[in-house]
């Protein structure tokens, strides 16, 4: 794939990366092995800490050029760029003041001495990392990695090469030597002999299950811990007791956000039948008074898709769907123009033998099915292959809770939208992947959790 800038806002070519030769990727994989040798990785913390509390400093001096950069490469809109931004930032800090207290060790009660666990570094971890945000993917995976000591070499998405570039600099200007994170215009053949190489010993992957389940198979072909954030068909559920309106307005934010390309965003939403032609009426009304345009401009609700392939892609899904007999509610229009403009679109009357009911829409395309039963919900909810986030909507949060337990999904949001923080882990069950991201959970991941024990007497 070639590593391209094309502003999806008007199709321009901005500019075209070479592709890393064999030579280089396999230098680095040498410069990032010997940072792993090295006492960066297997000295103190501190130097590693102090990179990542400077790297959100010079994240946030230079936010509006980043910002600016994602909205040129990807299409989000400029204030979701500056959200992206700073929760990047934000990462990084968190990383930096709590890594330490995680990776502390702690003390085994046992009946065979002396017993504790220490926190060490495992080796070269290959990232391979998705667009839709640039910067906040690849920090999910710098900050755990710098402070536990991992060197990472990092393949990009190959239409964000000027974010995958900027970051490297970010890095190395934070005060990181040289291989402590590597970006690399790398090839799928590429990466595949990088996991197979004895100094990789980690492999973190967030994409589409195509990818997640190749490149996790080449993981475990040769015996290499991953961690795989995939796609999501999250469920937006609105009880018969929910403050209609608000679940319309959260539920529409929740689907349009990045033109609809989020892997937890809100893509099904079950609607209990006493409520579900109100809501209809609000959710699509507010489709309806979206403002499609461009992203630099701050009034613009939605801008376009990352590509006229990915709008292709969702209007063939649309497409496919209604010949298999789901509604067209509202929308499924490709708009006139150079760019990658799709309207919001909401699909009814989705039936299990519809493919549209196993897959996932990334762009912004909403399904509503009508329930009659929290039961029914529930079962709606996990006869699906994935298992990402989920929103409950309910005036009584004792009942949400209970069906919040019962939805298979990694996580679930009661009365408010599926989000993101550097405290909160992320990752899900079944074909979204397994492993967890940010957090506590996440530093653990790629990491030695080594026990030692001292024999008493
Ligand atoms: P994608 O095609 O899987 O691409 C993701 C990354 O994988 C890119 O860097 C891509 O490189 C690379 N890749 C693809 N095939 C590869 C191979 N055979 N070997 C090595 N690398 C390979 O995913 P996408 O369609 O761009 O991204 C959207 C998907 O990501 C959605 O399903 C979304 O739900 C999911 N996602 C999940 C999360 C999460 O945290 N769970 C977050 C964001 C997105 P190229 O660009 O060069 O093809």
């Amino acid at each position: 794939m070639a590593y391209q800038s094309i502003n999806p806002a008007t199709g321009a070519l901005v500019k075209t990366f070479d592709n890393h030769t064999d030579a280089q990727v396999q230098a680095a994989l040498a410069v990032a092995h010997a940072v792993y040798k090295s006492d960066w990785s297997k000295g103190d913390i501190q130097p590693r800490l102090a990179v990542l509390d400077k790297l959100a400093d010079l994240i946030e001096a230079r936010s509006e050029q980043l910002a600016v950069t994602l909205v040129q490469e990807m299409g989000k809109r400029i204030s979701e760029a500056r959200f992206e931004v700073q929760m990047s930032a934000d990462i990084a800090r968190y990383y930096a003041r709590n890594a330490a207290g995680f990776l502390a060790g702690r003390k085994l009660e046992t009946a065979h001495g002396d017993a504790w666990t220490e926190y060490h570094p495992i080796g070269v971890v290959v990232a391979v990392e998705p667009w839709n945000f640039p910067l906040y993917q690849l920090i999910r995976v710098a900050g755990p990695n710098i402070a536990v000591g991992n060197p990472v070499l990092a393949k990009h998405a190959s239409n964000v090469p000027q974010a995958a570039a900027a970051f490297e600099q970010l890095v190395r200007a934070a005060g990181a030597p040289a291989g402590v994170w590597t970006n690399l215009y790398a090839s799928g053949d590429q990466v595949a002999a990088l996991i197979a190489d004895d100094r990789v010993q980690g492999v973190a992957l967030t994409g589409s299950e195509k990818a997640g389940s190749i490149v996790a198979a080449q993981a475990g072909k040769y015996l290499k811990k991953s961690v795989l954030e995939l796609g999501g068909a999250d469920v937006f559920m609105v009880l018969d007791d929910a403050d209609v309106d608000k679940a319309a307005e959260v539920g529409a934010a929740a689907r349009l956000y990045v033109a609809g390309q989020a892997c937890n965003a809100a893509k099904r939403f079950l609607v209990h039948e006493k409520v579900a032609d109100r809501f209809l009426e609000k959710f699509t009304a507010i489709f309806a008074g979206i403002k499609v345009g461009d992203p630099m401009d701050e009034s613009a609700d939605m801008g376009p898709l990352c590509s006229l392939a990915a709008r292709a892609d969702i209007a063939q899904q649309v497409d496919n769907a209604v010949q298999a007999g789901a509604t067209l509610h509202y929308g499924g229009k490709a708009l006139p123009g150079p760019g990658a403009y799709y309207s919001p679109t909401i699909l009814t009357n989705v039936t299990r033998d519809n493919p549209a009911y196993f897959s996932e829409f990334f762009g912004p395309v909403a399904q509503v099915y009508v329930v009659r039963s929290d039961d029914e919900a529930v079962e709606l909810a996990n006869d699906s292959m994935f298992g990402l986030s989920g929103v409950v909507f309910s005036a009584d949060v004792e009942r949400a809770r209970k069906l919040a337990s019962r939805i298979e999904t990694g996580s679930v949001w009661i009365n408010t939208r599926s989000s993101t923080s550097p405290e909160l882990p992320f990752g899900g069950v079944k074909r979204s992947g397994y492993g967890r991201e940010l957090a506590e959970d996440g530093l653990k991941e790629l990491v030695n959790q080594k026990m030692i024990v001292v024999a008493r007497g």
